[in-house]
């Protein structure tokens, strides 16, 4: 079967699961189209397999997270971003109100304290709010290929309605892991959730991270190849929240997941893949989204663990 086929029929093949809920904590998120359903396959050679809606645009939310977390490793190395958040998995929900005991640095980049603390590293220690918000688009869009955008009524939403978020940065603010004020931190993280994508660019990106930091398409080197290795380690481990075992063990691919129905998953020397779909499980994943991760590692031997 031709690629574009396969993908069609996969998408076929959860078509008909209507279970979980689409995210309503952040208003504009509520009003999704739940039915909107999409992949697409990125190779390390550079070539894009698409089906269903591969064209919609969403925001990419958490999806945001590891991208952020390689910029900021590259801006500011690894010593200065391990000083700050650590790598391991939180066992929690995204937006749990924790941190390490001892150190208080926020588990790993990937739940909401990390972050809004890797949120706040980017660029260098004086940076202004306004150079972090244009390094991330910035980044995201070299990733994708294509110039993105915010949001500004997801972002505008998100804001009106971030106390958790706001919580979560005072918290960080009183351990001194924020030098500026809560808001102003929350401010340009959601800005960055709020980053409008398609299942095409997100392939893309993961593609870029599969390949060891090299953009397939452009051929130029986008982030350091440690840098690359690191972020889809944290992805490994913690990529899915407290589904993140279960993740690993089922699926095998170093993902993650979005609020508004976005995945990305990212097989090192293979490819990037993204499905959207928003209605999500218990532990904030797209439904569908894992449905579909599952038969593509199953039918094409994509398990990290696998011998061959
Ligand atoms: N912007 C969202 C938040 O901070 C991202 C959460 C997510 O996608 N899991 O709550």
């Amino acid at each position: 079967t031709p690629v574009p086929d396969y993908l069609a029929e996969v998408l076929d093949g959860v078509v008909a699961d209507r279970s979980g809920r689409v995210a309503d904590y952040i208003p504009d998120l509520a009003d999704a189209d739940p039915e909107v359903l999409g992949v697409a396959v990125t190779t390390v050679a550079g070539r894009t397999y698409a089906a269903g809606d591969a064209d919609v645009e969403f925001s990419i939310q958490s999806i945001s997270k590891p991208f952020a977390y390689a910029a900021a490793l590259t801006d500011r190395g690894t010593e200065v971003v391990d000083a700050t958040v650590g790598v391991e998995p939180s066992g929690e929900a995204f937006d749990e109100l924790s941190l390490e005991g001892g150190t208080h640095r926020p588990k790993n980049p990937m739940i909401n304290a990390g972050a809004i603390a890797v949120h706040h590293l980017l660029v260098g220690p004086d940076a202004t709010g306004a150079a972090r918000v244009e390094r991330v688009v910035d980044f995201f869009s070299e990733l994708a290929g294509r110039r993105l955008t915010v949001d500004e009524s997801v972002y505008r939403s998100e804001l009106d309605t971030a106390d958790r978020n706001l919580a979560i940065a005072h918290m960080l603010r009183n351990y001194r892991v924020l030098s500026e004020p809560a808001a102003e931190v929350v401010d340009g993280y959601t800005r960055q959730c709020a980053v409008n994508v398609t299942v095409r660019d997100l392939a893309m990106m993961g593609a870029t991270l599969a390949n060891a930091g090299v953009h397939p398409v452009t051929g130029r080197r986008v982030l350091p190849a440690a840098v690359a290795r690191r972020t889809m380690s944290v992805m490994a481990g913690s990529g899915m929240y407290d589904g993140a075992g279960d993740w690993l063990v089922r699926v095998g691919i170093p993902a993650k997941s979005g609020v508004a129905g976005g995945m990305l998953g990212a097989l090192p020397g293979q490819l990037g893949l993204a499905t959207v779909s928003p209605r999500l499980d218990a532990h904030g994943n797209s439904v569908r989204g894992v449905a579909i991760c599952e038969r593509l590692s199953r039918d094409m031997g994509m398990h990290l663990m696998e011998a061959e």
